[in-house]
């Protein structure tokens, strides 16, 4: 092989790498680039993707051919979710574990309180008065 043909050669190959980068280029810029937590429902019903709508985003290809590449780039948060009654926040939907300790605190109150026998309001008033410190408001001045 002289000189010109490996020159030749050499200058083919050039042009073909030339060729591909142009080509990647091309692609890069026609690339587009999404990232965020991945939800389910959107406000339209279909998946999210961040602040994305994923079904809104992909209808601006309908009738292209589309390579899509996906990467999981990690865990979501998970949701949290907010007692109606006390705002206790929770990881999933379910019974309120703070309201449930209530109520089971209740429950067992009510039954000690009728186990004992509740003594007349009026037995525990004192008959001369002593025991009763009656205390005015204090003015702030
Ligand atoms: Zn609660």
């Amino acid at each position: 092989m002289d000189q010109a043909e490996l020159r030749r050669q050499l200058r083919e190959q050039l042009d073909e790498t030339q060729r591909e980068q142009a080509r990647l280029a091309t692609l890069r810029k026609r690339m587009q680039y999404e990232q965020g937590d991945l939800s389910y429902p959107s406000e339209t019903g279909g998946w999210q993707l961040g602040d994305v709508d994923l079904g809104e985003y992909l209808a601006r290809y309908w009738g292209k051919r589309l390579v899509l590449i996906i990467t999981p780039a990690g865990d979501a948060p998970t949701p949290m979710y907010t007692c109606g009654v006390c705002g206790f926040v929770m990881n999933e939907v379910g019974e309120c574990p703070r309201c449930k300790l209530q109520a089971i605190e209740f429950e067992r109150e009510m039954q000690q309180q009728q186990a004992e026998r509740t003594p007349d309001v009026f037995e525990q008033v004192p008959n001369d008065h002593s025991e009763i410190n009656c205390v005015a408001p204090q003015s702030q001045n």
